[in-house]
């Protein structure tokens, strides 16, 4: 019998590589930084292979800490950073060039060139025009490499979101392969008929034959002949998917909220795609045996990186988990609104203009009350997100699951149970991104019999009931859209 699962979760700032026992354990756990490039203001990237080799090194950290061997890992896990690109040599297994970061901004132009076909792109692949998505990405590299289209169109080179890069190395080039939901943030995929678009690939002119196979979340993806053992690749998903699934949001309306430096938001919709109108994205959560479920998904720009502000703008407290202590040294913010719109707003604004601002200051009015309208900031932000999707997806929400950093500010999460009317659960394990891909791998292997055997192993830390009255939360609610209003109404002057 097999001991564990081994999760692998390469996420913007870092690798990790997590041993999950059968009761759904972070038994073991090793962690490896990753540095970022920054070849202009605005352009981030990434060495693919030192992607490749954290998580080699990763790997044989775990199996010395935890003191096992790869013949006691049932299956393998990927869990990824989404949308970064990287293209290869098929010959060699050599990276083109750095791969290109999510985050970059250096195709915007190649996107603003393009904007007249967003509704279609929309249609197709519930995404936004954005240079987040991988189809511009992969335009400018075979642009900026020398032949690159050419080379690309004889079957040359190779593209690959980190998923498919890992897996491609691992089987030592035997599989060169993606799964649903890493496809679906390609901006080449039909999530209607959940394959690739000819259509949308001719939007950019990527040859398809440079595309990773699709395949679902829980499939075999080849045995990673890298490491000795006979371990097979059985779970591959997109970090915010994976979350989704580690946190077990299995049926529809089930929600879960990420606070890190920004939040994620991303509800199940069950097995039909809801286009929005209001600048969430459709997405693809998982697909299993053959059976599509599809997400929807919001984000909030500045989350945890409001408290980041406070303590290193103003200096009022330190660490910061101190939030919490400051904030509670007053009852309430004493009608104090704090709008952290300090790159824009996102979900369901989408204001590029629009900037921060806090409102309601009396004589009165220290410091503590604004730290608490800071943290409110990012529930009363959160609820702007959920708001629109339960709209939009016509759910209601029977309770919201976090993870992240933030998630650990019980001011913030109590406060968050409050203005959503409904409860909030914390798992015991927040190390929910690779105990999604785990939980994958488990069910493709048969370590896990059935999604029932994984309900059986989330263990819930702590729950959050709301306490204040639905009269009070609204009128809270109400005075943070005033807020909002406000800040949206101020125009910066340019310059
Ligand atoms: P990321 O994955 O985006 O790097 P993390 O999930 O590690 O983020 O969360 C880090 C963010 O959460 C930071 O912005 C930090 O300020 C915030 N944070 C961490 N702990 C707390 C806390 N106890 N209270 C409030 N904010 C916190």
């Amino acid at each position: 019998m097999k001991k564990y699962i081994l999760a692998i979760d390469q996420g913007t700032t870092s690798t990790r590589a997590i041993l999950i026992d059968a009761k759904g354990n972070a038994a073991f756990k090793a962690q490896r930084p990753v540095d970022w490039l920054f070849p202009q203001p605005g352009w981030v990237e990434v060495d693919a292979d030192r992607i490749w080799i954290s998580v080699i090194d990763v790997i044989n950290e775990l199996l010395v800490v935890s003191g096992a061997t790869m013949d006691d890992v049932a299956a393998i896990g990927i869990t990824n950073q989404r949308e970064t690109t990287v293209v290869w040599e098929k010959s060699t297994g050599k990276a083109v060039c750095n791969a290109i970061v999510w985050q970059s901004k250096q195709t915007q132009d190649l996107c603003d060139a393009r904007m007249d076909k967003m509704e279609f792109i929309q249609a197709r692949t519930g995404l936004r025009m954005n240079p987040y998505f991988s189809a511009s990405k992969i335009r400018y590299i075979l642009d900026h490499i020398p032949h690159g289209q050419s080379r690309a169109e004889k079957g040359e080179l190779l593209f690959g979101t980190i998923d498919s890069w890992l897996i491609y190395k691992l089987t030592k080039g035997e599989t060169h392969a993606t799964d649903v939901s890493n496809a679906s943030r390609t901006m080449l995929f039909n999530i209607f008929t959940m394959s690739y678009d000819p259509d949308l690939a001719a939007i950019w002119n990527i040859p398809l034959c440079m595309l990773p196979e699709v395949r679902d979340n829980s499939a075999d993806y080849g045995e990673a002949t890298f490491f000795a053992g006979g371990v097979h690749i059985y779970g591959v998903a997109g970090d915010q998917q994976a979350a989704l699934f580690g946190q077990c949001c299995f049926r529809q309306g089930e929600s879960k909220n990420t606070y890190g430096t920004g939040c994620f938001m991303l509800m199940n919709i069950g097995s039909k795609p809801i286009l929005s109108k209001a600048g969430l994205l459709t997405t693809v959560a998982w697909r299993e045996n053959g059976v599509t479920t599809y997400a929807l998904e919001g984000s909030v720009f500045i989350g945890g990186a409001i408290v980041q502000w406070l303590r290193d703008q103003t200096r009022w407290f330190e660490d910061s988990p101190d939030s919490e202590y400051y904030a509670s040294k007053v009852k309430d913010t004493a009608g104090v609104y704090f709008v952290p719109a300090f790159v824009g707003l996102g979900t369901p604004w989408w204001d590029d203009e629009c900037r921060g601002a806090i409102f309601g200051l009396t004589r009165g009015a220290e410091r503590h009350h604004i730290t608490r309208a800071g943290l409110e900031s990012v529930a009363d932000q959160s609820k702007d997100v959920i708001e629109a999707m339960k709209k939009e997806a016509g759910l209601s929400l029977p309770s919201l699951r976090v993870d992240g950093g933030a998630s650990g500010n019980a001011l913030l999460m109590q406060f968050q149970a409050d203005i959503l009317q409904c409860e909030v659960h914390l798992p015991a394990c927040l190390e929910t991104t690779a105990l999604g891909a785990g939980y994958f791998a488990g069910l493709g292997c048969g370590f896990w019999k059935d999604k029932k055997s994984i309900l059986a192993c989330h263990k819930i830390q702590k729950v959050y009931k709301p306490k204040m009255s639905k009269a009070q939360c609204a009128e809270l609610y109400d005075g943070w859209l005033c807020a909002v209003a406000a800040a949206r109404f101020f125009k910066p002057r340019k310059g």
